[in-house]
């Protein structure tokens, strides 16, 4: 059983040794266990900072242990009475080529409906951070004007096509022109910035003329702050993520106007997906009918190999590789 566990705490940006490789034999599993074989690993923003020891809202990764990360497994052996072998199962399984579970935090799948990696993506994790993020922590309505960092990655399309579903101007925020063309001519958006080769603050100028009444940040540092100067009235900063402060060896860049909010009487909030576990079925449901219906197009990137290119993988996150949900599928 291929695993990668974590050696070291990373200082920055994560290194190749921070990671250990290693091979143990395959465990049977016990009673009201099953063993599953793992298909796809998600890779998500988030782990660089499981791997840091500060108090978040989940524990960091201990040094020594499998690396924390949510995938797809298929059960081969199961002494469980709910679990077959050849059932599909998504849960928080680990950097790790086969995983004993006692299908605590487990969920079958129905690979019929849609594919596994769809199910790590646009019915999973980053398709709820859209839908809760955007619709109850953003109070998203009609007409609107919103306006979506990170807009090319897994949350920060569904979070454009959720808006456009709902009957709001969108404009996303990504690196480099083939995204921003991803964005307006394939996925809908009205418009798209593309922050390495313009201005920001010009450009939302020009793209939100009457202001912003929703912005769901996921990157942070100053592409948070343009947003911040065109809020509109009552507008609602949704902090999702920073993915632009994850590998600081300085502290986070926080927001150099955030007057703005008292000008504008507007509201910023953090939230946590997890929060929102009881309502997933329900988003599921309505994320289904508009992948359905083709309001909203499921944007995968998926990279072939085994556990041992996680580390690599990962890396993309940071580097802009990836375009929409990035998941490693194994051989
Ligand atoms: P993405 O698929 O969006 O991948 C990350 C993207 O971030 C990259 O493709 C890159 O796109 C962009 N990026 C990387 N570095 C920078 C930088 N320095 N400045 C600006 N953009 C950068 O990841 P996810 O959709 O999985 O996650 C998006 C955000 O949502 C993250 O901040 C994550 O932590 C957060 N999140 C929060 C949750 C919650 O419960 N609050 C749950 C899930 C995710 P580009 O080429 O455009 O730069």
């Amino acid at each position: 059983n291929r695993q990668i566990r974590l050696a070291a705490r990373p200082v920055g940006e994560v290194k190749a040794d921070d990671w250990e490789h290693r091979s143990e034999p395959v465990e049977e599993p016990g009673l009201g266990c099953f063993v599953g074989r793992t298909r796809m690993i998600s890779l998500d923003p988030a782990m660089r900072g499981w791997l840091d020891d500060r108090p978040s809202y989940l524990p960091p990764v201990g040094i020594g242990e499998v690396m924390r990360a949510g995938s797809v497994i298929e059960v081969t052996a199961s002494q469980h009475p709910e679990y077959r072998p050849g059932d599909q199962v998504v849960g928080t399984f680990g950097v790790q080529e086969y995983v004993v579970s006692d299908g605590k935090g487990a969920v079958k799948i129905d690979t019929s409906l849609a594919p596994p990696s769809t199910y790590l993506g646009a019915l999973g994790m980053p398709g709820m951070t859209a839908y809760f993020g955007l619709l109850d922590v953003g109070a998203l309505k009609e007409g609107e004007t919103v306006v979506v960092s990170g807009a090319a990655g897994a949350v920060g399309t569904m979070v454009g096509q959720i808006a456009k579903a709902k009957g709001c101007r969108v404009v996303g925020i990504a690196g480099g022109p083939d995204k921003c063309a991803l964005l307006t001519d394939e996925l809908g958006f009205d418009a798209a910035i593309d922050y390495r080769a313009e201005d920001v603050r010009k450009a939302l100028r020009r793209e939100a003329p009457d202001g912003i009444d929703v912005y769901f940040d996921n990157v942070g540092g100053d592409i948070l702050d343009a947003a911040l100067t065109r809020l509109a009235m009552h507008a609602r900063v949704v902090v999702c993520g920073a993915i632009s402060q994850y590998n600081n060896e300085t502290p986070v860049k926080g927001p150099s106007n955030y007057l703005t909010l008292l000008v504008r009487r507007a509201r910023m909030e953090g939230f946590v997906v997890f929060d929102y576990a009881k309502q997933y079925a329900r988003a599921a449901q309505e994320i289904s009918a508009w992948i359905e219906d083709g309001r909203i197009k499921v944007k995968e990137h998926v990279v072939r190999g085994t556990v041992d290119d996680f580390p690599e993988t990962l890396q993309m996150l940071f580097r802009g590789e990836n375009v929409g949900k990035l998941v490693l599928e194994l051989a």
